[in-house]
């Protein structure tokens, strides 16, 4: 309820959406709002909280969330999707974290069908502070893949986890660290210790992972890899229920411009010719 509250010049509102514009979207512009929101690949066909809340980000309009329902209970991917978008309610472990990569779970999912670029698993990384999450194919699961992969494409960007968390057991972990030591070309990483997960943060995050890549997929379900980088993109872009921010906002301290956003955006004034 208190987050709900607002104080604004001494005057108490209740907020009933998280508007950063007092303007009311016409009509004309809400269904275009709707696909861009929902069904282009940024969206995710995610549900109906996730799509509300990225629609308020820059619009309003009265009955928005009866639309948005509508809409997605129409939507012809959601409907045919084996697991429609639901609220998840399961209760998770409540970790505290400080800081963005204080904390960082590890998950390899798959066996998929094999793309044409020879990809058959997903490497996943999920930052507990930011709910964030990187995703990569790789062709196997050998712990050289893993290491670097997580090396070039995780910690140039983001930085070594101080806690680093996995499933994998304590052998494939134990290659891994050597691996990453290798790759680094350091002997030992004092700062960083492996702990086994004990909380459903990855396993949820899979799971909305793959329900997004699934909206978008052909039949033969081979070009998985092709979609996974936007299905990120729409999970980071989403607010979490966890965090009440998107992950894009912890992690870059901004949002990140989608064609959602593009759609409301004015055009940065240009330098004169
Ligand atoms: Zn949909």
């Amino acid at each position: 309820m208190w987050e709900q509250l607002e104080l604004v010049n001494g005057v108490l509102y209740r907020k009933w959406f998280r508007l950063e514009t007092d303007e009311i979207t016409p009509k004309e512009m809400r269904q275009e709002i709707l696909t861009l929101a929902h069904d282009d690949v940024s969206g995710g066909h995610l549900g109906i909280t996730k799509t509300v809340q990225k629609v308020c980000q820059q619009f309003y309009w009265v009955n928005l969330h009866s639309e948005v329902a509508d809409w997605i209970e129409s939507c012809p991917i959601c409907c045919a999707r084996k697991n429609p978008p639901r609220k998840n309610r399961a209760e998770m472990e409540n970790i505290k974290v400080g800081e963005p990569l204080e904390r960082v779970g590890m998950d390899i999912t798959g066996p998929f069908p094999i793309t044409k670029f020879k990809n058959r698993y997903v490497l996943v990384l999920m930052d507990y502070f930011t709910r964030s999450v990187e995703a990569y194919p790789i062709p196997d699961m050998g712990s050289y893949t893993v290491a670097r992969y997580f090396c070039k494409e995780f910690i140039s960007r983001f930085g070594v986890p101080r806690i680093f968390l996995s499933n994998q057991g304590p052998c494939s972990e134990a290659r891994l660290f050597q691996q990453l030591c290798n790759l680094f070309g350091i002997y030992k990483t004092r700062n960083s210790s492996y702990h086994p997960m004990t909380d459903g943060f990855v396993e949820k995050m899979n799971h909305t992972l793959k329900n997004v890549i699934a909206s978008y997929i052909d039949e033969g379900q081979t070009d998985w890899d092709e979609w996974l980088s936007f299905a990120l993109t729409a999970i980071r872009s989403s607010v979490q229920e966890t965090t009440g921010m998107t992950p894009n906002k912890l992690m870059f301290g901004r949002e990140i411009n989608i064609p959602l956003t593009l759609l409301h955006e004015p055009l940065p004034s240009t330098p004169p010719s």
